[in-house]
C-alpha cells in the first residue's frame, strides 16, 4: 500500500492519472461489467446515472423506504419525486408486490438498494420494469460481491443487472478506499458515453460541454489504493460470512429473543452488515447493554426515509410502510469486519446468548 501511494505522489499525476485507469480495468474484469465510471463517491453515482436517463421535473421514482438517504436525496435534487415504497423484512430489501402496486402513470424509475449485502430480487423488478418501460438503478453501495440467480440459472454481479449500478469505496463500504470514491457499472455502451460525459462537466472532448455535468472523479490515490485491495475483496468476503455463520450458528440458541439474517436462494450474502432483528422490544436496551461491553453495534437505520424531515412534501408515500417501522425499531447490526478473530466472535455471542 505504501509503495502505491509513494508512486502516485511520485507521479505528480493526482487527477485521472493511470491508477484509474487501471482500476476500471480491473474493477470491469472483476464484476464483469462492461463499462467502468469511476466517480468521486456513491452519491455522485447515483445522481450521474439519474442525470443520464433523460428524466422530467415531477417524474417519480420508486426507492425501499429502508436505506440510507443517498437515492432519495439525489431523486429530489434532480426534482424528480422519491416514492418510498415498504421492504419485505426477510432480506430488508424492496418488497416487490407493493412496489408493483406502487407504479402510477407518471412513475419512471426505480432505484432498488442492495442492502446489507444481499441482492434485491433483480427478476421480477425487471420485469416489472420491461412491462411498464420503466428506467432500473442499482444502488449497489453496499453489495459489491454478490452473485444474483436469475430463474434461468443466469448468474450476475450485484450492480451489473439492470442499466447502471452505483457503487461507493466509503471507508466503510466492502471494498474501500481511504477517503471518499465510487464508481457506476454499465454494459450499456451509450449510457456509458454519456456518464462519463456528465461526470466530467458534460464534455467528450476538453472544453466542448454537450451536456450539463458535474464534477465528479476518483483520485488517482484512491484509485491506487483500491487497485491493491481488489484482488483481496473476495477474501475480505469469505472472513465476513464466516463471522456471519458463527453468529447465526450461536444465536440460533434464542430464537425467543433474535430473528438472525435469512440467506436467500436467488443472491449470495456478502455481509456488509450483520443485521438482526431484535424481539420483545429490547433493541435499544440490548445495544446498551453490549456498549457497555466494549461492543459497538449500529442501527441501521434509526428512521424511515419518510420521516425524514427533509422529505416533507417532495415524495410521494408509495404503499404502506409498516415493515419499515417495524423493523427500524429492531434492527441491529453487530460488527462483522474481516479483522474478527475467534476470540472476539466468541465474547459476543456470549454476551447476546446469555443476554436476559
Ligand atoms: C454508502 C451508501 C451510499 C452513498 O455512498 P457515498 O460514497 O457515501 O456517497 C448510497 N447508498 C447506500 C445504500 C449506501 O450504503
Amino acid at each position: 500500500m505504501d509503495d502505491a501511494i509513494s508512486k502516485v505522489v511520485r507521479s505528480g499525476e493526482y487527477i485521472n492519472g493511470k491508477a484509474v485507469l487501471d482500476f476500471s480495468s480491473n474493477l470491469a474484469a472483476y464484476t464483469g461489467a462492461k463499462y467502468v465510471i469511476p466517480c468521486a463517491n456513491g452519491t455522485d453515482a447515483l445522481l450521474i446515472a439519474l442525470m443520464a436517463l433523460g428524466l422530467q421535473p415531477g417524474d417519480e421514482v420508486i426507492i425501499p423506504d429502508f436505506t440510507y438517504v443517498a437515492a432519495a436525496e439525489v431523486i429530489a435534487l434532480l426534482k424528480l419525486m422519491p416514492v418510498p415504497v415498504d421492504v419485505n423484512p426477510e432480506t430488508f430489501n424492496i418488497d416487490v408486490k407493493k412496489m408493483t402496486d406502487a407504479l402510477s402513470l407518471k412513475t419512471k424509475a426505480i432505484v432498488p438498494v442492495h442492502l446489507f449485502g444481499q441482492c434485491s430480487d433483480m427478476a421480477p423488478i425487471l420485469k416489472i420494469a420491461r412491462e411498464n418501460a420503466l428506467h432500473v438503478v442499482e444502488d449497489n453501495a453496499q453489495s459489491i460481491g454478490s452473485v444474483y440467480t436469475f430463474p434461468s440459472g443466469e448468474r450476475r454481479q450485484a450492480g451489473t443487472i439492470a442499466a447502471a449500478g452505483a457503487l461507493s469505496f466509503f471507508p466503510t463500504k466492502n471494498l474501500s478506499c481511504y477517503g471518499d470514491g465510487g464508481a457506476l457499472l454499465t454494459n450499456d455502451e451509450t449510457l456509458a458515453k454519456k456518464m462519463r460525459m456528465i461526470a466530467s462537466h458534460g464534455q467528450s472532448k476538453k472544453y466542448f460541454h454537450e451536456l450539463i455535468g458535474c464534477n465528479s472523479r476518483l483520485d488517482t490515490l484512491q484509485a491506487a489504493i483500491l487497485n491493491v485491495k481488489l484482488p483481496y475483496l473476495d477474501t475480505y468476503i469469505h472472513a465476513r460470512q464466516k463471522v456471519a455463520q458463527a453468529y447465526s450458528e450461536a444465536l440460533e440458541a434464542r430464537p425467543d429473543l433474535y430473528e438472525i439474517p435469512e440467506c436467500i436462494a436467488v443472491s449470495t450474502h456478502v455481509y456488509h452488515q450483520y443485521t438482526l432483528k431484535v424481539k420483545q422490544n429490547k433493541r435499544d436496551a440490548l445495544q446498551k447493554y453490549l456498549k457497555e461491553r466494549k461492543v459497538p453495534t449500529m442501527i441501521y437505520y434509526p428512521s424511515p426515509l419518510h420521516r425524514q424531515p427533509a422529505f416533507r412534501g417532495v415524495i410521494r408515500i408509495g404503499s404502506d410502510l409498516s415493515e419499515t417501522e417495524k423493523l427500524c425499531k429492531s434492527a441491529l447490526s453487530l460488527p462483522v469486519h474481516p479483522g474478527l478473530n475467534e476470540e472476539q466472535i466468541h465474547y459476543i455471542t456470549g454476551l447476546l446468548v446469555n443476554y436476559e
